[in-house]
């Protein structure tokens, strides 16, 4: 056999990974094995994946395009529903032209690999998502780390006008936010472009829920490439880039995963247009969500686990171990709560941790309940 298909080494560490047999799931509650818990563990930030506006939405274009979109976008894939909810985005965010892919990681990877040349130069955070990373090993320009939302590592390595730098608006496995305002200048000095990635930032962070940018005072147009997810805080599936008309434009001729991928089905893109119409007017959910946020750090702050600094709906606990980690989220699972147990190489190692996440979804009886539970599991 060419293969080695054996798991047994990363089972004694505690590494091996397998698919939990989930019945059904929203913004608040997990249904698994007949019994329900509370659901700490996902990203429907604003606990929309639910609403009857999308529901509604997506059955109408169900009925009005059919549940698939045929084809891939530029053979006759691309229909007036997704034109529709491009002009939202656009509109929303500030952006001169946006594109949409079925997925996140393809977005990345269409932006990261049709960009650059072999003469240029990639610099990404060290923490960025797996999508951003292995698009840019795979691209043909050489790839830089630096050190996590480090300014100063970023200055040194930087060379004039040779190529993008790549960040997130919201770590997706820390919760903290990238320093834009200083991406922002480095870029400009050094005459390169820059692209977050705020697919846990859009929604959540913001007036009007415009993400991270909106956040620290910065406009979609102060970054060359703004790519968001739809399978967040808008409780759907999916994703964007946006940019100048130019820079679309070129993807749509030489963004592989959008040319050769069949487009984003038409009940779906209805569903994202219905959630990017909610999430401008969710500031109650936005602040009901911030409150959580509040008390779960108060509720935890005397736990011996290291809290990350996060304003987001991300809220790791750092417990180190691989396996002591599985056994907290074991014995809050036992209490009824589900949280996600992260581990390498996910996290680096020793890092191992709770990843939780709140949702607006949730009530303060919910966190309550989670602190209780996190206080009496050790
Ligand atoms: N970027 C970031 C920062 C992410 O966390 C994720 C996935 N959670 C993606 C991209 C990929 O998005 P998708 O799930 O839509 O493929």
């Amino acid at each position: 056999m060419p293969f080695n298909l054996s798991l047994a080494e990363r089972e004694a560490a505690g590494l091996k990974r397998s698919l939990p047999a989930i019945e059904r799931v929203d913004g608040r509650c997990l249904y698994a094995g007949g019994r329900q818990y509370l659901n700490f563990a996902g990203n429907d930030y604003l606990g929309l994946s639910r609403a009857p506006e999308l529901l509604a939405a997506s059955e109408q274009a169900a009925h009005q395009y059919g549940v698939g979109a045929v084809a891939s976008p530029l053979v006759v894939g691309h229909q007036t529903i997704h034109r529709e909810l491009e002009q939202a985005l656009c509109d929303w965010l500030g952006l001169e032209a946006v594109m949409l892919f079925s997925s996140g990681f393809s977005a990345n990877q269409a932006v990261i690999k049709a960009l650059p040349g072999k003469e240029h130069t990639l610099w990404q955070d060290r923490l960025n998502h797996a999508s951003l990373q292995e698009a840019g090993l795979l691209s043909p320009a050489r790839m830089v780390r630096f050190a996590h939302n480090d300014m100063a590592a970023l200055e040194r390595k930087l060379t004039p006008n040779s190529g993008l730098i790549i960040s997130e608006g919201v770590f997706s496995m820390d919760g903290d936010t990238a320093p834009w305002p200083g991406l922002v200048s480095l870029a400009r000095q050094s005459g390169n472009w820059l692209m977050i990635d705020d697919a846990h930032g859009l929604g959540v962070l913001g007036a009007k829920g415009k993400g991270t940018l909106a956040e620290q005072g910065l406009e979609a147009s102060d970054v060359n490439i703004f790519m968001g997810t739809f399978g967040k805080a808008l409780g759907v599936s999916g994703a964007f880039v946006g940019g100048s008309r130019a820079l679309i434009d070129y993807l749509h001729n030489l963004g592989r995963s959008y040319i050769y991928s069949t487009h984003l089905p038409p009940p779906q893109a209805a569903a994202v247009l219905a959630a990017v119409r909610l999430v401008q007017q969710a500031d109650d959910k936005r602040d009901h969500l911030q409150t959580l946020i509040r008390q779960f750090r108060e509720g935890v702050s005397g736990l011996p686990f290291t809290l990350l600094p996060s304003n987001t709906a991300i809220q790791p606990l750092i417990v180190g171990e691989e396996h002591k980690t599985l056994e907290l989220a074991a014995a809050l699972k036992h209490q009824g709560l589900w949280t996600g147990a992260i581990r390498p190489p996910t996290v680096p190692k020793g890092s191992a941790r709770l990843r939780i996440t709140l949702s607006a979804a949730h009530t303060k009886a919910d966190v309550q309940q989670l602190i209780n539970a996190l206080h009496a599991a050790l």
